[in-house]
């Protein structure tokens, strides 16, 4: 893999690189395939994984622009995404946590990593009235668990990763999914539902997590 990544790999390690990197520009198409290899789209050769934004960072807090168009960059950035999503491991990214400021998700739920979902400008269009408190993790926020309330059942309108627009019902699991990303993409990280010492224990326990990684 282009960033030396090794699948496994703690997901705090994954963060500190994230921050070591955190000037990269929006990532272009990494390197096409060899020619005569007839390389698919999940390969090491054609995808990068990107550096994930860590809470705090405030550019986490950053509120996205809608994609304009899906063209070759955006394809290339949602292929980048999945990947990087796949090897965190997580089952939710939002463009946000790799800090380019549009309105993209990508997600997968599945058990066996193999039924990607692509969320282009989604705008919650309907919702349930019930809410649960759900445990939820973040990619940005390695190894905290907390409860957020949320919708049980949402529908969404979103373009694919082909830019047609479609209309997803979602219960479960993938409903909390939604929510969770959606609220990347207003600048809303999900430890920010959360009480004040809560997060200044979350914000203490990761600064101790980045220094034990440097040493
Ligand atoms: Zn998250």
């Amino acid at each position: 893999m282009r960033t030396g990544y090794v699948a496994g790999q703690k997901v705090r390690r994954f963060c500190a690189h994230g921050r070591a990197r955190a000037t990269v520009p929006v990532p272009q198409s990494a390197s096409p395939a060899k020619s005569g290899e007839n390389k698919s789209v999940f390969t090491e050769v054609s995808m990068a994984l990107l550096p994930i934004l860590c809470y705090p960072d405030p550019r986490l807090n950053t509120v996205a622009k809608p994609v304009q168009a899906v063209d070759a960059r955006i394809k290339s950035l949602i292929a980048d995404m999945l990947e990087t999503m796949y090897a965190a491991p997580g089952i939710g990214l939002a463009a946000t946590q790799i800090n380019v400021h549009e309105r993209l998700i990508v997600i997968d739920v599945s058990e066996d990593h193999d039924d990607p979902l692509v969320l282009i400008n989604p705008e919650l269009v309907g919702t349930s009235t019930a809410k649960h408190l759900h445990e939820e993790g973040c990619l940005s926020v390695p190894g905290i668990y907390d409860g957020v309330e949320r919708f049980d059942e949402v529908q969404v309108r979103a373009l694919d990763g082909e830019g047609v627009s479609r209309v997803i019902s979602a219960d479960g699991l993938l409903a909390v999914c939604i929510q969770h990303e959606m609220d990347h993409l207003m600048g809303k990280v999900f430890v920010e539902y959360l009480s004040p010492l809560k997060r200044n224990r979350i914000k203490t326990k990761l600064a101790k997590a980045k220094r034990e990684e440097r040493n």
